[in-house]
């Protein structure tokens, strides 16, 4: 929950304060009566205090902010003959020269006065502590939108071009914007107009200067932070253990730094020390491993936190802050120029900067010792099993289900405990997010009972029977009801398309100047939208397409079930896909209240899948029947829905037999022969707790010699 509200950007995201919008307002008050003495705008006559109308101004533009689309305007506010502009003003922290939104907004209205451009307070764009790098910016977007839509107006101007982007190939797209929509862009300080010759070179180069700016601004940020580091200051936030607090001076009031900002300074927060301590004791002396601890906080909710997880203690584990010793660079940001994603990546280990701060420590030196010197031993072990690389499926072949967890929705996770091969919840061992799916299940115990149940629900008096009737009746249903599908106009709009992706595909071909980026973008958006079409196509027609003539026979179906019981048995790789669809949507769940360590499997049983592959592997006339039901997801109504997972239930069978035969004097070593198990096994289901006894018994055992 808490993640998840972190993740979405807040509304107010990138609008200005209030303070800063009133200021905003009264600049555009003064300069515009400056400007324009004789303009009719009402605002510019108002004779109220321009406190109060700036005031009422910047709450409209707020509104407009929030709502996303500017502000309306009416005609009625703008009688007067003059050319009408839009104004793009944008401050954010990490500009070198910060220039204020007022300052920004005054160059601008004097040089859209030297053109004899009017600015309408209603297409002022403004954002606020935004990086121009990026161009998902609410008032620059809206400023687009408004010079690209609106006709009356008809320039768009910024105080420079750094303000609309600092990436080059979003200035060339707003060049492309301004040229397609005969618009005219202009800026204030660096002398730009899109108007005068050779405009694109400008623009083209001002977009080269801008990456070249905010390399350097990068580099420089850089710079100053690894010195403010190594100068002791803070630059960080405070991790587990720490917290930031203001300095006071000698009156009780924060100290202010000399760029004005409240000075912070780091300490110990003894509480979450003491958790850090504990932690580190856990692992060090308690032979916990990061999965336990993790569990463990989790379920008292150590400092609230539900989400405690076997990276985050790792990390805490050797984050050398703990002895004192501070490293910062450890890693770098670096941004896809594609996606805009931006990716953490770890930096080599000379490129670290460290400084001693030993009024931070809170672990002794021995007991970080410990932790060490286990940590080393649990990582040679794990890179002793990496130097003969092994691959899950040689281990253990590939299994048939793959169900998901049913409290949080996760993909089991298929690994190995001991000998065989498991499935688990990551979130459950963690106790995670609430997940309840705490324990291993060996995976052919999963598979062994859900095929098992196909077993018996095919071996159900009557219901092959139900089945056949059931489909031959919705056979017949679908063929009375098909009305031809009306695909005419799709096919033609199939064929236009594909003609204009060949037309552009030949542009690109035969193009020799810098456009081909351009004509391969759209020949992406046509075959986007070709195989939209398509898909579209392909649903309709198989929503319509009248069933084959014909009927299932009930022998014939009956003939081919005579191959269950070997498929079942085998499970042979081809006929594995089709085991697992019918099975669908598997889910697992926790069902201690029934056996502990048990599991509830929820499903929708569809047999369809598996009746395919049978008639398919006999050839059976019936064949293209059962493969148009499955196409329709269509699916016999009385199906089991659920199953229990405990052991496998062949041997509940078994067991059950063995106590009635034991009871009539069978002996126990005749029992196993039978059944071909263990005698421990027999008087295992025999005698109550002998499992748990031997388990306790021999079982620690093994695993000391092993
Ligand atoms: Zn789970």
């Amino acid at each position: 929950m808490n993640d998840f509200n972190r993740s979405r950007r807040s509304p107010e995201t990138g609008l200005p304060t209030q303070p800063d919008l009133v200021g905003l307002a009264k600049k555009w008050l003064e300069d515009q009566r400056k400007h324009w003495p004789d303009h009719p705008d009402p605002r510019l006559r108002d004779q109220r205090d321009d406190d109060t109308v700036a005031a009422e101004m910047a709450s409209q533009f707020r509104e407009g902010y929030l709502r996303g689309t500017g502000l309306s305007f009416s005609p009625a506010r703008a009688p007067s003959p003059t050319t009408l502009g839009v104004a793009y003003l944008r401050f954010s922290c990490d500009n070198s020269n910060p220039r204020s939104l007022a300052q920004q907004l005054g160059n601008i209205l004097s040089r859209a006065c030297r053109e004899e451009v009017f600015i309408p307070w209603e297409t002022v764009f403004a954002d606020a502590a935004i990086s121009g790098t990026t161009a998902v910016r609410r008032g620059y977007q809206m400023a687009k939108q408004a010079i690209q839509d609106d006709k009356r107006l008809k320039v768009l101007l910024v105080d420079d071009i750094g303000r609309a982007s600092r990436r080059d190939k979003e200035v060339l797209e707003l060049g492309d914007l301004i040229e397609a929509t005969d618009k005219r862009l202009v800026t204030a300080s660096d002398g730009y107009d899109s108007e005068m010759p050779n405009n694109r070179f400008m623009l083209g180069h001002q977009g080269i200067l801008n990456e070249w700016f905010v390399g350097q601004l990068r580099e420089k940020v850089n710079r100053g932070m690894g010195d403010a580091f190594l100068r002791g200051r803070i630059i960080q936030n405070a991790c587990l253990g720490y917290r930031l607090e203001l300095v006071l001076d000698g009156n009780g009031k924060p100290i202010l730094n000399s760029k004005g900002k409240v000075e912070k300074q780091r300490v110990v927060d003894e509480d979450q020390a003491q958790l850090v301590r504990e932690i580190f004791h856990m692992y060090g002396d308690l032979g916990k491993g990061p999965e336990d601890i993790a569990k463990e906080l989790n379920e008292r909710r150590a400092t609230g936190l539900r989400s405690w997880g076997r990276a985050q203690i790792v990390k805490i584990l050797t984050r050398t802050l703990y002895i004192g010793v501070e490293h910062y660079r450890m890693t770098k940001m670096v941004r896809d120029r594609q996606t805009e994603r931006v990716k953490v990546k770890h930096n080599p280990k000379e490129k670290w900067l460290e400084r001693q701060v030993p009024e931070m420590r809170i672990i002794h030196q021995d007991l970080w010792d410990r932790v060490q010197k286990k940590r080393e031993l649990a990582s040679a072990v794990f890179k002793k099993r990496k130097t003969k690389p092994v691959f899950r499926n040689e281990v253990y072949p590939k299994r048939i289900f793959q169900p998901r967890c049913g409290h949080c929705g996760n993909s089991l996770w298929l690994g190995k405990s001991g000998k065989y091969a498991t499935f688990h919840c990551t979130n459950g061992v963690e106790s995670k997010r609430g997940c309840q799916l705490a324990n291993y299940k060996a995976a052919n115990i999963i598979e062994k009972v859900l095929l098992h149940l196909i077993h018996r629900q095919f071996a159900k008096h009557g219901w092959i029977e139900l089945l056949v009737e059931e489909a031959n009746h919705s056979l017949l249903q679908a063929a009375a009801s098909t009305p031809p599908a009306d695909t005419q106009k799709l096919s033609r709009q199939i064929t236009q398309k594909e003609k204009a992706c060949d037309r552009v595909l030949g542009m690109i071909e035969t193009c020799s100047d810098g456009d081909v980026a351009k004509l391969q973008d759209r020949h992406q958006v046509l075959t986007e939208d070709l195989n939209a079409l398509k898909a579209e196509l392909t649903r309709l027609t198989a929503g319509s397409l009248a069933p084959p003539p014909g009927e299932i026979s009930l022998e014939e179906v009956k003939a081919m079930l005579a191959d269950l019981p070997t498929l079942l048995r085998e499970a042979t790789p081809e006929a594995a896909p089709y085991l697992a669809e019918l099975f669908q949507n598997l889910e697992m769940f926790c069902a201690k209240e029934v056996e502990r360590g048990a599991w509830r499997a929820t499903f929708r049983f569809n047999a369809t899948a598996l009746m395919v592959y049978l008639s398919r592997r006999r050839h059976c006339p019936s064949t293209p029947l059962w493969e148009y039901l499955k196409q329709r997801d269509w699916t016999i109504g009385e199906v089991p829905a659920g199953q229990l997972i405990h052991f496998s239930e062949t041997m509940a069978q078994q067991r059950d037999e063995a106590r009635a035969l034991h009871a009539q004097g069978v002996p126990m070593t005749e029992l196993a022969k039978k059944y071909g198990v263990t005698w421990e096994r027999v008087k295992g289901w025999l005698v109550e707790g002998y499992t748990e006894y031997r388990r306790l018994r021999y079982g620690r055992k093994r695993k000391e010699a092993g």
